[in-house]
């Protein structure tokens, strides 16, 4: 068993991107991520820090705009075209969950494609469906990395997702489609679940439920992908697969934390990078 170390790898992408970083500002441009945030959500604040961290690493300028909870849709709106028209701004990142009176559906709507570096714009997600270059959801496209840097070839491979939110489960069906593999979609109303995983070569475990794929849900041999931040009574975080256990059966398998976290901080700078290079 070989356990998939996401922090590594995501110091090595995060070293990449500092170079590409740097060659872009000797060229006049200076990337900018600006990250909105309606509210004060304890977990979205951690998100945001480490974010901002990842980009004083590599060089990335960061702004934050940290928005009241009682803003208006328009206010929201707003803020979204005037940042869209700043040319300084090549990345924006609207920090979810947001107050339920707000509309993020038409805020994600709103962020110009080029500079949607969540892939969370019906036209980039559109994209990704048809198989064209876009700015792919940062979970995902982390998940996608690791299985290039381990060598796991997906072709023709029963995969499972359990989880089809739209920022983890969805995108991922058409990552992994597009790698050929068999993809197989579970979720709250799927009957008999271990019968799906069970037979998979690939579950990806994607749910919010603490240790909630057992061993008795996976083949010898498989490849596990946990998704999952869940935070224990304790403060400890878990993921949605029985670790111990798990990894006793498993080929390849990512820890919680030090697995997909990191992978997915990594991929959004590497989308930061790419639109400040593309636009
Ligand atoms: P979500 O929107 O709550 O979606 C959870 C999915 O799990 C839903 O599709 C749901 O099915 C399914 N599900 C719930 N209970 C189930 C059950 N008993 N059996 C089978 N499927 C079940 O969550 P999310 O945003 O995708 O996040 C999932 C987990 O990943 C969370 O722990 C989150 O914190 C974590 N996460 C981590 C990262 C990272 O960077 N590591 C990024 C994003 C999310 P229905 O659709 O039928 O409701």
């Amino acid at each position: 068993m070989e356990i998939i170390d996401g922090k590594k790898l995501a110091k090595e992408i995060r070293e990449n991107l500092k170079i590409k970083c740097d060659e872009l500002k000797e060229k006049g441009i200076n990337p900018k991520l600006a990250v909105i945030m309606v509210g004060e959500d304890k977990a979205s604040k951690v998100y945001v820090r480490n974010k901002s961290r990842a980009c004083d690493e590599i060089g990335i300028a960061f702004e934050e705009f940290l928005l009241d909870e009682n803003i208006t849709q328009k206010e929201l709106i707003d803020l979204i075209q005037k940042l869209n028209k700043d040319k300084t701004i090549h990345g924006i990142l609207l920090q979810s969950p947001i107050p339920k009176h707000l509309d993020i559906n038409e805020a994600f709507r709103t962020i110009a494609p080029e500079k949607d570096v969540d892939g969370f714009n019906p036209v980039n997600v559109g994209k990704l469906s048809l198989n064209q270059d876009t700015f792919v959801s940062c979970t995902p496209y982390g998940i996608m990395k690791m299985f290039e840097a381990y060598n796991i070839d997906l072709e023709g491979k029963n995969l499972v997702l359990v989880g089809r939110s739209n920022i983890v489960g969805k995108p991922l069906i058409q990552c992994c489609l597009n790698k050929n593999a068999t993809v197989t979609v579970c979720h709250s109303r799927t009957k008999n679940l271990k019968e799906h995983t069970k037979n998979a070569d690939i579950v990806i475990a994607a749910i919010g439920k603490s240790k909630f794929i057992t061993e008795d849900m996976i083949k010898d041999n498989a490849v596990v992908i946990d998704v999952g931040i869940n935070r224990g009574e304790d403060g400890k975080l878990t993921g949605d697969v029985d670790f111990e256990n798990v990894s006793k059966k498993a080929s390849y398998i990512t820890p919680v934390p030090g697995g997909v976290g990191p992978m997915t901080i990594a991929m959004l700078m590497n989308n930061v990078i790419k639109a400040a290079n593309n636009q």
